[in-house]
């Protein structure tokens, strides 16, 4: 296995967990870009938003939900937070296994779009 976000849902790899369950793992990013900074993971391994499928459509619903529930734990739920997935090495993608950056902590003010 050479997907680095499979080992680390495989515990090959150790990370500091916010939570996981049945569909899902979220970390905390190892190079955090806010003083919140964590991943949220499927545990099935999905390249990228690009490449869902009718079969992986439904990881959507936990994986928003796990969202939501990293937002809190991490305290970031009432002051605000932004999602980001990079989709493909263009877009900066680095670990090509779909995960949702969380991240909040800081004023995010500087907006993209
Ligand atoms: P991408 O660049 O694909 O959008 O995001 C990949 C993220 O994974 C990066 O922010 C990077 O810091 C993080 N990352 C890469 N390897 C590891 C690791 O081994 N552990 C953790 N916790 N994060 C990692
Ligand atoms: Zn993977």
């Amino acid at each position: 296995m050479d997907c680095i976000f499979c080992r680390i849902i495989a515990g090959e790899i150790p990370s500091a967990k916010v939570l996981e369950n049945e569909e899902v793992v979220a970390f905390h990013d190892i190079h955090p870009a806010a003083p919140i900074h964590v991943l949220v993971v499927p545990k099935t391994h999905v390249e990228s938003i690009q490449a869902l499928s009718e079969a992986t459509f439904p990881l959507l619903l936990p994986i928003h939900a796990a969202i939501r529930e990293v937002a809190v734990l991490t305290g970031i739920a009432e002051s605000g937070y932004r999602v980001i997935s990079n989709c493909g090495e263009g877009a900066g993608q680095s670990v090509p296994h779909l995960h949702y950056h969380v991240l909040g902590g800081r004023n995010l003010g500087e907006k993209l779009l």
